[in-house]
């Protein structure tokens, strides 16, 4: 078996390409699938990976989130039938998952309520919603928050609980410890649609989501008050979409943007929230 996909792979060696290769827990891995793999030569096509099947977006792009506990080690990525899983072309490419060394937040116990249960089904039901085979980002990612600087010691805008395991996101400074201000504009970090506009939600607080397309989407919480009025609203990278607050828990643990980036397959299988200034600094590398 290993002789045909050798042979098979060095006399046809072009129908995907998988742009990085080495990738690191809490990253992303961006495969591309060729033109002429894509409908309506071929029918549903997808890439194979980690146990799962991904169906590109019309561009024929695959972003594939790494889990904080992904296996380590090498990976064969595949071109597959999406429903039944037969190879479509002999082609493969080795992935391998570095070690990423992420922080553990401890959590304290939480029991929760039949509210929060509700407000769990509307964050699926706009992830499940978003707009798979479109990508609506393009060009340069930019951060949510303008830096400014405070003091020798602060600055607005800078990470004050990193991402890890336990903590999906990271937070950032909004309080300027001087004046007492914290209301901060929060600007879209590339262009997409607002998938959710959550209000007064227990952990959350006012929360926006931006749907960037291809599974992307980027998550606002903790807000004071919505620049966006409706789902579906086009939004361009860099447009204030809310001001930052301390709304939800943000209420007990002080003003702060939390800010996550998710990466999800379209059939849902693949759900992860990943490292998003590490996403945002890979990104404009892959788009220079
Ligand atoms: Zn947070």
């Amino acid at each position: 078996m290993i002789w045909l996909l050798t042979e098979g792979a060095s006399a046809q060696h072009d129908s995907f390409e998988v742009l990085n290769p080495k990738v690191g827990q809490g990253e992303v891995l961006v495969i591309k699938i060729a033109p002429q793999w894509m409908p309506p030569a071929t029918s549903n096509p997808s890439i194979s990976v980690f146990g799962n099947r991904y169906i590109p977006n019309k561009y024929g792009e695959v972003f594939v989130g790494i889990p904080l506990d992904a296996k380590l080690g090498i990976d064969i990525v595949t071109l597959v039938e999406y429903g039944r899983g037969v190879r479509l072309s002999w082609d493969y490419e080795e992935v391998e998952v570095v070690p990423n060394d992420f922080p553990v937040r401890i959590r304290g116990p939480f029991t929760p309520t039949p509210k929060w249960r509700r407000e769990r089904q509307s964050i699926s039901q706009a992830f499940n919603l978003g707009d798979y085979s479109e990508r609506y980002f393009d060009g340069e990612f930019i951060k949510p928050l303008d830096e400014i600087i405070v003091d020798e010691e602060r600055m607005i805008g800078e990470e004050s609980s990193p991402f890890g395991q336990g903590h999906n996101g990271i937070d950032l400074t909004t309080m300027d410890p001087k004046t007492g201000k914290h209301k901060r504009p929060v600007k879209a970090i590339n262009s997409g649609k607002v998938a959710l506009i959550a209000r007064n939600y227990s952990t959350e607080g006012n929360m926006v989501i931006i749907d960037h397309g291809s599974g992307i989407f980027s998550v606002y919480m903790h807000l004071s008050k919505f620049l966006v009025s409706k789902v579906g609203q086009t939004v361009k990278g860099g447009d204030v979409i809310a001001m930052s607050g301390d709304t939800g828990s943000a209420k007990r643990g002080g003003a702060h943007l939390h800010f996550s980036i998710k990466v999800r397959s379209k059939d849902g299988k693949s759900d992860v929230y990943i490292d998003p200034l590490g996403f945002i600094a890979m990104m404009n590398q892959l788009v220079k």
